[in-house]
């Protein structure tokens, strides 16, 4: 068993209601996923689909929970030059990049699979590999972007937008939607705004305290005849605008109050992201989750993978913090732990670590390497992560893992943020290692 200095304290602790429900359940799968954000339900989705008996293993929030409602491929070039066409670009990417690994035309195939696969999760978006579209930021800019949610606004080219009359409708008091930087943004895409905010009476009840007014909250109230009264104020307040344009807190668990309010409000609404938490990626996140769990596979929330035996080049079996001495064993596992902000890399003051397996990274060992003193630089530790073969799979110390993959965010070779590429190396490296288990 590997004997992690980080991890020991909380691998025991008395969970003795847990282990005595679990005792005598079957602890063995096929293929187990290690962290269940976008990358390991994927993942798990694909695995449980081609029949084989999968469990997902995961800790806590994920990036989907801070989704901007967009996933990007490949964006940007040194964080400014905008990409119009991702696929042709990413021929020109470092070797040792994760489309390039893969194989870009290879990446073309596997990401075929993503837009049938959000749609049967009831995940409704647009866009293509071929060109890069636009949408909207909650500051008024236009980024670029693969595959945006249809609710939101987007568009192919900002003169599309031109010569419009558009209403930027806020909800009485929410604070998290900036509607005067919006209507700024959108002037200079000749954009004409009218910005108004408008009151349903099923939200006072959050009113009573500012900290309560939050999107995640607001989706919960906003359902049913919510929306229509909601509806009936939008049109009040637009009635001489050709579209509306509102904050994205509709909608936490389906789209049905989305669809509710398009189908009452007499003109075209767009939504536009807020500060997180994110409602359309939580919902992202639960589509997918029941999606992976109405497909036979085991969903294990609130639960962290602490360590595991590894012999022979292979893991043998794993451990959690719910299970305590009980171990999970599967033909294969998948690590999709994420970066920094998913903790599947820590930092503290001497080294830059993966926890559950002390997995080998390309992070240097003196910390004045990890950043650059100019904040606007790009980031030195944004391209860290766990060392792999070219089919995925990492390594310890120096000797490839026969039987485990690394997706998403995990992973080194690339820096996200400068490229606009976080969602595209998940999904790719994801349906990849799916391909890989369940052949
Ligand atoms: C805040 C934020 C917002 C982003 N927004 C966008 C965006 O809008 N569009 C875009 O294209 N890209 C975005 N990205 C890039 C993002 O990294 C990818 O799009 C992608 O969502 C990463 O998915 P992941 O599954 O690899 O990692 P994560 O989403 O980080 O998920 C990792 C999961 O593993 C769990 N976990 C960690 N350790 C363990 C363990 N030991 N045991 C069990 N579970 C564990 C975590 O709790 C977490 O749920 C964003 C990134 C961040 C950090």
């Amino acid at each position: 068993m590997i004997m992690n200095p980080h991890t020991t304290r909380r691998r025991f602790p008395n969970n003795t209601k847990v282990v005595a429900r679990f005792k005598f359940i079957d602890m063995k799968y096929d293929n187990i996923i290690i962290g269940g954000g976008l990358s390991g339900l994927v993942c798990g989705i694909e695995s449980a689909r081609s029949g084989r008996k999968t469990a997902i293993v995961s800790a806590g929030q994920s990036a989907l929970h801070f989704w901007s409602g967009s996933f990007e491929f490949l964006c940007n070039e040194d964080s400014r030059i905008v990409i119009d066409h991702p696929l042709e670009r990413a021929e020109r990417l470092d070797e040792s990049h994760p489309y390039r690994k893969i194989g870009v035309s290879n990446v073309s195939k596997l990401l075929d699979r993503v837009l049938p696969l959000l749609r049967e999760a009831g995940i409704k978006v647009n866009g293509s590999l071929e060109r890069n579209h636009y949408r909207l930021t909650p500051f008024g800019y236009s980024r670029p972007a693969w595959l945006t949610l249809d609710e939101y606004l987007s568009f192919q080219s900002p003169s599309e937008l031109k010569g419009k009359r558009a209403a930027i409708v806020n909800i009485y008091s929410y604070l998290d939607f900036y509607p005067r930087f919006l209507a700024l943004g959108l002037s200079k895409l000749d954009v004409e705004c009218v910005t108004a905010s408008v009151n349903v009476p099923q939200l006072d009840i959050l009113r009573k305290s500012t900290t309560e007014m939050r999107a995640t909250n607001m989706s919960r109230f906003l359902t049913d005849s919510a929306v229509d009264d909601l509806a009936r104020e939008v049109n009040r307040v637009s009635s001489d605008c050709d579209m509306v344009i509102m904050p994205a807190v509709l909608g936490i668990f389906d789209d049905e109050p989305v669809n509710r309010l398009r189908r009452g409000v007499d003109r075209p609404v767009f939504f536009v992201a807020t500060t997180p938490a994110s409602v359309p990626g939580v919902r992202c996140q639960l589509s997918l989750r029941d999606y992976f769990t109405s497909l036979g596979g085991t969903y294990m929330p609130g639960d962290t993978v602490v360590g595991g035996e590894i012999s022979d080049g292979r893991i043998r079996k794993i451990y959690t913090s719910n299970f305590g001495s009980i171990p999970l064993i599967a033909e294969n596992y998948v690590i999709c732990t994420g970066s920094f902000f998913g903790h599947g890399l820590i930092a503290n003051m001497d080294k830059i670590y993966e926890p559950v397996f002390g997995l080998d990274l390309n992070a240097p060992d003196d910390r004045t390497e990890w950043y650059d003193k100019n904040f606007y630089a790009s980031q030195p530790y944004m391209g860290y992560g766990v060392v792999t073969d070219e089919k995925f799979r990492p390594m310890k110390e120096g000797k490839v893992i026969e039987n485990l993959y690394a997706t998403g965010a995990l992973l080194s070779g690339f820096n996200a943020l400068k490229e606009g590429s976080g969602a595209g190396i998940t999904l790719a490296t994801a349906l990849h290692a799916a391909s890989c288990i369940t052949r």
